[in-house]
């Protein structure tokens, strides 16, 4: 495998972009038109690129705003010489066989189980709340029939149960509730939980025993060289060239391609004609201690309204790295800056309908991932949703999937 790193010069500069193809270990010509033209490095489009170019022999394009490959997943060694993730930390877990087996021909794994503490009423205690929070915050000394038995006598279930907040008062009540999730989602999406579909509380489940692993399913890992270095990987074929630090505005018209697979905000690309969609966003504060551990967890949650960020997450749980320095980010949720998280509410979910109904009339590009599809996902979904994708254009085009 290749150790140069795949990106080949800026849009628009053939000289530029025909030298780092000749520098590819398999590539002689630069091809003059594309198969297809990928907007967005990240899961949905890599995952996409790497199964046309091996699978259907397509000469691909990739194109991405940033300056790097992987989308959000991106991560690198910062001026210490500790791996961070630049956009927050992803940790993969998945229950799906067929995605973990397609993601590891790209990497080796190092096992890893997510642990999460909550900040509240001066403790850091675990979320999902399990028996040890329980016992701990309160003082008790309650078995697991004890706990359901507390949880049961302090759960309000309402009968519509349709939002965030309806499901985690209908399972630990409203003191619970307050302290582990009014103030953290309120800052998480600027709104209040009741304003959100059930589905954003419903990922994080309660518990009465005392597994405190933030993830059940069945494989659960971190990329071993990191994520960025996967996939350099996914990538690596001479079908595939990267543009970073392109716009998909700045190609449309200057490159030849048949089809478009745009990873993008899919309103941006209708140029907002039925109205934005409403993404929240994030700043992270990254900083670097002379310390080699900062704190007890790989991430602590901090509920309360009186601290502005939301978590800090220590990486070097995340990765095993040993370094007698740490680096640390702190979250800071945001409307402005860049759209990292669709906003899951009613109204929301009828706008996008919407842009996915001109996507219909649109057969020459397809919309895909986080953005192009505006769900909440997590890194698993999109790559099977990516999978699937490509099963339907492999069945279209007669090859077998
Ligand atoms: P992205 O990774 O967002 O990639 C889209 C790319 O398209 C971007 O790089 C963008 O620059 C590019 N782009 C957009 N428009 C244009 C344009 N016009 N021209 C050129 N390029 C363009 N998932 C997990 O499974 N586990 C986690 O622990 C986890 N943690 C997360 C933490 C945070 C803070 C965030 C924000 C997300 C997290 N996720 C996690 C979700 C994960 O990031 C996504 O599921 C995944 O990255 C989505 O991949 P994607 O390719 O759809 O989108
Ligand atoms: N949440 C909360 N308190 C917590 C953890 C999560 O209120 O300590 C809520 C919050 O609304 C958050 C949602 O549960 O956005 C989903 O949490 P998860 O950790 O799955 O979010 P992610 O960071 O993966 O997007």
């Amino acid at each position: 495998m290749s150790k140069e790193p795949p990106v080949v010069g800026r849009a628009g500069d053939s000289l530029a972009m025909s030298a780092a193809m000749r520098r590819r270990p398999h590539a002689t010509t630069p091809p003059s038109r594309f198969d297809y033209l990928i907007v967005g490095g990240g899961f949905a489009g890599c995952v996409l690129a790497e199964r046309l170019a091996t699978q259907l022999d397509r000469r691909v394009l990739v194109v991405d705003r940033r300056d790097h490959i992987g989308g959000n997943a991106y991560d690198m060694l910062d001026a210490a010489g500790v791996r961070v993730h630049r956009y927050g930390p992803h940790i993969f877990h998945t229950n799906s066989r067929k995605v973990f087996d397609y993601l590891s021909r790209f990497t080796a794994w190092r096992p890893y189980q997510h642990r999460v503490l909550a900040e509240v009423d001066g403790r850091q205690v675990p979320i999902p709340i399990n028996l040890t929070t329980l016992n701990t915050l309160y003082g008790l000394n309650l078995d697991s029939s004890g706990a359901e038995a507390f949880l049961a006598a302090r759960a309000c279930p309402s009968a519509r149960m349709e939002t965030s907040r309806d499901v985690v008062i209908g399972q630990i009540g409203k003191e619970l509730y307050r302290k582990f999730f009014e103030g953290y989602t309120r800052k998480q999406w600027g709104m209040d939980a009741s304003e959100l579909d059930k589905s954003v509380a419903a990922r994080v489940p309660t518990r009465t025993d005392t597994d405190d692993r933030y993830f059940q399913d069945t494989y659960q890992y971190m990329p071993e060289e990191g994520y960025t270095r996967m996939f350099e990987r996914l990538i690596d074929h001479p079908n595939i060239s990267f543009l970073p630090r392109t716009d998909f505005r700045e190609v449309k018209n200057a490159v030849a391609f048949d089809h478009l697979i745009y990873s993008g905000p899919i309103d941006e690309y209708f140029e907002y004609c039925y109205g934005k969609l409403p993404y929240r966003s994030l700043r992270f504060e990254h900083s670097s201690h002379d310390c080699e551990r900062f704190q007890a967890a790989a991430v602590v949650n901090y509920p309360s309204l009186d601290v502005p960020f939301t978590r800090i997450t220590e990486y070097k749980y995340l990765t095993g790295q040993s370094h007698p320095r740490t680096s640390i980010t702190r979250e800071f949720p945001t409307d402005e800056g860049d759209p990292y998280y669709p906003i899951p509410r009613p109204e929301n979910a009828l706008l996008y309908r919407r842009y996915e109904a001109l996507a219909e009339q649109t057969p020459q590009v397809t919309f895909t991932g986080r953005l192009g599809t505006y769900r909440y996902y997590n890194m698993d979904q999109v790559v099977a949703q990516s999978l699937a994708l490509f099963d339907r254009i492999a069945k279209k085009s007669g090859a077998p999937a």
